[in-house]
C-alpha cells in the first residue's frame, strides 16, 4: 500500500521512508502492544480479544503464536536487560517474562486491591517500569473477563528498582500509552476519553506537572512512541500523529484501519511497525526511533 503522508509542517519533511507500506499481518481482532525484540530479530504483539501473543520472525516473515492463552496481555516493552515484560488485562497483572520462560508477577495489587486491567508499559533507564490502568479488560468479557473494579479510579503507577508500587498519578479518566522524552526528564501521557496527551516532569519517583501536551483531531490517542530526535508518534482512528516536542501537530501516516499503537524496531530502529485493528503495518524509515532502555551505549 502507497504511504499516505499528510504534511502539516515544514519540520515533517526530515521525516521520510519508503513509497510503500508492508502490511505483514492480517489476522487478528484488535492488535496491540507491539514490541522489536532485537535478539529474537522478530515483532512480539498482542491480540487481545484471541487471548494470544504473537511473533512475527523478521528473517522468514512468519506469524506464529508466542504464548497462547497470554492473559490477554496488552501492552509489552522490554526492560533494561531485554525481558518482555507484559500487561495482561485479564490477569490484572504486570509480569515480566524471565530468561528461562517462565513469568513473574511484578504487580497485582494495590492498598490491598486488585488492579483494574494493566494497559501500556514503559522502562526507564534506572529499572524502574511506570505503567497505566484503566478498566478496558474488566468492563467487558471482549478483552479480559468482567468484574468489579476495586481501585478507586485508574491511575498510573510505578514500580521502584526494588519492586515497590506507587501511585503517580491519579486525575486521569482512562491513562493509556505512555511514553519518556529523551533524556527522562518528561514523560507523556495519554488520557484516551480526554482525547489528548498530557506532559509530566519527572522526579526522581514521581510525576509534578501533567498539563495538556496536546490534543487528538482524530479520535482517540491510544499507543505513543518517540523517535530519535524526540518527536511523539502517537496511534490515532486515522494513522499515526507526529508532533514536535513543542506540541505542533507537524505530520501524519494514514492508514486503512484504527491504530492502537506502534513501536520503532529492526536492527537499526529505522522501521516503523504499526498495530491497526486487525492487522501490522511496516514503513522502513529515515528517522530512527528513540533509543531503548537496554542500549547502554
Ligand atoms: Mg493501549
Amino acid at each position: 500500500m502507497k504511504a499516505e503522508l499528510v504534511c502539516l509542517d515544514d519540520r515533517f519533511a526530515s521525516i521520510g521512508g519508503d513509497e510503500y507500506l508492508e502490511c505483514l499481518y492480517d489476522g487478528g481482532r484488535w492488535l496491540e502492544g507491539p514490541v522489536y525484540v532485537p535478539a529474537w530479530r522478530s515483532l512480539v504483539f498482542s491480540d487481545i480479544p484471541n487471548d494470544r501473543l504473537l511473533r512475527w520472525d523478521e528473517q522468514s516473515g512468519q506469524v506464529s503464536p508466542f504464548r497462547q492463552p497470554s492473559g490477554y496481555v496488552n501492552g509489552n516493552t522490554l526492560d533494561t536487560q531485554g525481558r518482555l515484560i507484559s500487561c495482561s488485562q485479564g490477569e490484572r497483572q504486570v509480569v515480566r517474562t524471565e530468561f528461562d520462560g517462565s513469568l513473574t508477577v511484578l504487580a497485582s495489587h494495590f492498598d490491598g486491591k486488585r488492579l483494574n486491567s494493566p494497559n501500556d508499559v514503559v522502562v526507564k533507564r534506572d529499572g524502574s517500569i511506570w505503567f497505566t490502568d484503566p478498566p478496558y479488560g474488566i468492563t467487558s468479557n471482549y478483552e479480559g473477563h468482567r468484574a468489579e473494579q476495586e481501585q478507586t479510579g485508574c491511575h498510573v503507577y510505578r514500580i521502584s528498582p526494588t519492586g515497590e508500587l506507587t501511585v503517580v498519578a491519579d486525575d486521569f479518566v482512562r491513562p493509556n500509552g505512555l511514553a519518556f522524552s529523551l533524556d527522562e526528564s518528561r514523560l507523556y501521557v495519554v488520557d484516551t476519553p480526554g482525547k489528548h496527551i498530557r506532559r509530566f516532569d519527572v522526579k526522581e519517583d514521581g510525576l509534578t506537572g501533567g498539563e495538556v501536551f496536546a490534543p487528538c483531531t482524530a479520535g482517540m490517542f491510544d499507543g505513543i512512541r518517540l523517535d530519535a530526535e524526540g518527536r511523539i508518534w502517537a496511534a490515532t482512528h486515522e494513522g499515526v500523529h507526529m508532533f514536535d516536542p513543542d506540541g505542533t501537530l507537524i505530520g501524519k501516516l494514514l492508514l486503512p484501519d484504527v491504530v492502537s499503537n506502534l513501536c520503532f524496531g529492526g536492527p537499526k530502529r529505522n522501521r516503523l511497525f504499526v498495530t491497526a485493528t486487525t492487522s501490522v503495518w511496516s514503513w522502513l524509515l529515515t528517522t530512527d526511533g528513540a533509543p531503548p532502555p537496554y542500549d547502554h551505549r
